[in-house]
């Protein structure tokens, strides 16, 4: 794939960038090692000085990031704005909290004298140049939850973004410099995937943070292992969403909606299986298919579409062959399933807002990601089959749960194995929670104290 950024709303090449080439990617990597060492030397204050600048920089520009994402990736405007606004949220988060979340740990007095010791601490230390490989979905917070904490603890970052959204990687490295970011803390490299390898093999990268596919995963983490670097991987998911009987229903089956449409149905902790009780599951399918079709697809960049075209013509073929092969093997339709027949959105990758039935495990997308606004709903007679379907996924992201009985939540939090169970909602990141999956989805954590702490050198410092 060229690194270029192509309207998926129109199918039009906007910009085709030139790769860097082996001299440029080693000019940027000694640039990083130099920085770190001496951003590793800067207080917490210091390092809070410039992300809040950062933050606020970017609220500036909100609506300029924003249009770029769209731009490149189709989400309608008003989500990217939102993404933009997030991710100001989560630098001044980590900003006011980075030192906290990293300060000394003591061990119990009588643990030390155990180890014979006088004293002994635990101190969070910076690793060095982080490589971070990110998708094109959440374009700008995708980066900026790895970007954030890794700065604030002392690290630097490079990044090798998705290859149809080089502006927007672009603007995220402009973001750090405009900020006041030593030159080399945070770089964009823009190659393709084939020349990540390298990177990782290189020994001023000391470790790998991938957000996408299982595929992406499998060859970061590979190289990654042979060279002994720290990994943490944000893969794909399947997140279930159980109804049931005393859900609160109307709710859910708004909340429903938006939980896998949101992002043109193209995000990680989308809810993409709706696994719903036999007691409610007529009324829950009527009103969800009612409301997925009554959706106004369109152009992102118009303020009134909620579903956006699919970020790439592949995406598009993706999403549609899980589609025919279910409906093949005997699935039903209950709304969607086809392009969009307005002439105006002929060009762009658009796929209607789509809901399948009587999905079987023969069916690919039964175990596979649909990464587009396709839902599969499941009828299922008790809480026991509801958990053995969420469960019979390889993913294992989040998980969304609607009811009001005690006794169900306590069963769901032991039993339904992902990163999340989120009640009564739908399943969203926040910097103060971690975030991150089990099973193919994935190990490790970003967000919260847990994601800060991945990329740092835990030191135990002992004195006799
Ligand atoms: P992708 O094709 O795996 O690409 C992700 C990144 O990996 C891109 O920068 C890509 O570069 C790079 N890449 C791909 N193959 C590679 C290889 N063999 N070696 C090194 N780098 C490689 O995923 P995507 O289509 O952009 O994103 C969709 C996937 O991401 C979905 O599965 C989604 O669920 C997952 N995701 C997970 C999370 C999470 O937090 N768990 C969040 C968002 C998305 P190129 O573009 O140059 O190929």
């Amino acid at each position: 794939m060229p690194i270029a950024t192509v309207n998926p709303a129109d199918g039009r090449t906007v910009e085709v960038f030139d790769p860097l080439d082996e001299a440029a990617v080693e000019a940027r990597l000694a640039r990083a090692q130099s920085a770190y060492e001496s951003w590793r030397l800067t207080t917490f204050a210091q390092r809070a000085e410039l992300m809040h600048r950062a933050a606020e920089l970017l609220d500036k520009s909100n609506d300029r990031v924003a249009r770029t994402m769209t731009l490149e990736m189709g989400k309608p405007l008003a989500q990217a704005r939102a993404e933009a606004a997030k991710c100001a949220k989560a630098m001044h988060w980590y900003a006011d909290r980075a030192e906290a979340l990293l300060a000394d740990e003591h061990p119990a007095a009588e643990d030390v004298v155990d180890s014979g010791g006088g004293s002994a601490f635990v101190r969070y230390r910076p690793l060095g140049p982080v490589l971070a490989v990110m998708p094109w979905n959440f374009p700008f917070w995708q980066v900026v939850r790895f970007a954030a904490p890794a700065l604030m603890a002392g690290n630097v970052g490079l990044l090798k973004h998705a290859s149809n959204v080089p502006r927007t990687a672009l603007a995220l490295e402009d973001l750090f410099v405009r900020a006041g970011f030593p030159l080399g803390c945070f770089q964009t490299l823009l190659i393709p995937s084939r020349a990540v390898e390298a990177v990782i093999r290189d020994e001023r990268v000391t470790a790998v943070t991938l957000t996408g596919s299982e595929g992406a995963g499998r060859a970061v983490a590979r190289v990654a292992g042979d060279e002994v670097k720290k990994t943490v991987l944000e893969l794909g998911g399947s997140d279930p969403f159980l109804v049931l009987p005393s859900a609160d229903l109307p709710a859910a089956i708004a909340k429903a909606v938006t939980a896998r449409v949101q992002n043109n149905g193209q995000s990680c902790i989308a809810a993409k299986r709706f696994i719903v009780h036999t007691d409610v599951y007529d009324e829950f399918l009527a009103g969800f298919t009612a409301r997925m079709r009554a959706l106004t697809v369109g152009d992102p960049m118009a303020e009134s579409t909620e579903v956006g075209p699919l970020a790439t013509e592949q995406g598009r073929t993706d999403i549609e062959e899980l589609v025919t092969d279910a409906v093949r093997l005997g699935a039903g339709l209950a709304c969607g399933g086809a392009r969009p027949d307005d002439p105006a959105l002929a060009d762009g990758w658009y796929y209607l807002p789509t809901v399948l039935t009587d999905v079987t495990p023969r069916m690919r997308i039964h175990q596979e990601e649909a990464f587009g606004p396709v839902a599969t709903v499941y009828r299922v007679a008790d809480l026991d089959e509801a958990v053995a379907v969420a469960n019979d996924s390889p993913f294992g992201l989040s998980s969304n749960v609607w009811t009001r009985d005690a006794n169900d939540r306590e069963r769901c939090v032991r039993d339904l194995r992902a990163g999340g169970v989120f009640f009564n909602g739908m399943t969203a990141s926040h910097p103060a929670f971690p975030f991150g999956g089990i099973k193919r989805s994935g190990y490790g954590r970003e967000l919260s104290g847990h994601g800060i702490r991945e990329f740092c050198n835990i030191t135990t410092v002992w004195s006799g």
